[in-house]
């Protein structure tokens, strides 16, 4: 998929968003939803999906934009309080060849723990137990 095209409303997080699939929520809004990454690169991998459709950041409007970030921080400072991991990497990846394997436009919150390595990105690594990422939601969302 390249950098520009058309919006594929068939795509899984446009399923996610219509409730056609699941997914281990975090937190919703009329803006924004946000649910664990089942492909965890780190504990607490979280996602940050804007509702409106686009492909990828360059494609979002500057409004969503704002909004988006400012749920991306909230819930960042929610991973921080409920996880206390070392450090948190925000990711976002815009067209195949960065990395972007959805094209709908998501950001990656990722904590990061002092000696423990970072998983795979993109579905490389192993798909996390259901368990295990509901209880570290709840974690997450009881920090918001
Ligand atoms: P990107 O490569 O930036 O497009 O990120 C897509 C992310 O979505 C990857 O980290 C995947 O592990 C994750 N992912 C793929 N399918 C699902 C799903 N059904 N539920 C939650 N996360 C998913």
């Amino acid at each position: 998929m390249s950098l520009h095209g058309q919006y594929d409303s068939d795509n899984i997080f446009a399923k996610i968003m219509r409730g056609e699939m699941p997914c281990v929520k975090v937190y919703e809004d009329d803006n924004i939803l946000s649910f664990m990454d089942v492909f965890p690169q780190s504990e607490g991998h979280t996602l940050v999906v804007p509702k409106a459709p686009s492909r990828n950041l360059l494609e979002t409007n500057a409004k969503d934009i704002g909004r988006l970030f400012g749920s991306v921080q909230r819930i960042a400072k929610a991973v921080e309080t409920a996880l206390k991991p070392d450090g948190i990497v925000i990711t976002q990846f815009n067209g195949a060849p960065a990395g972007q394997t959805v094209f709908h436009t998501h950001v990656h919150i990722i904590p990061r723990y002092e000696g423990r390595a970072l998983g795979a990105h993109g579905g490389g690594g192993a798909m996390a137990e259901m368990e295990v990422l509901k209880s570290l939601a709840e974690k997450i969302s009881a920090a918001l």
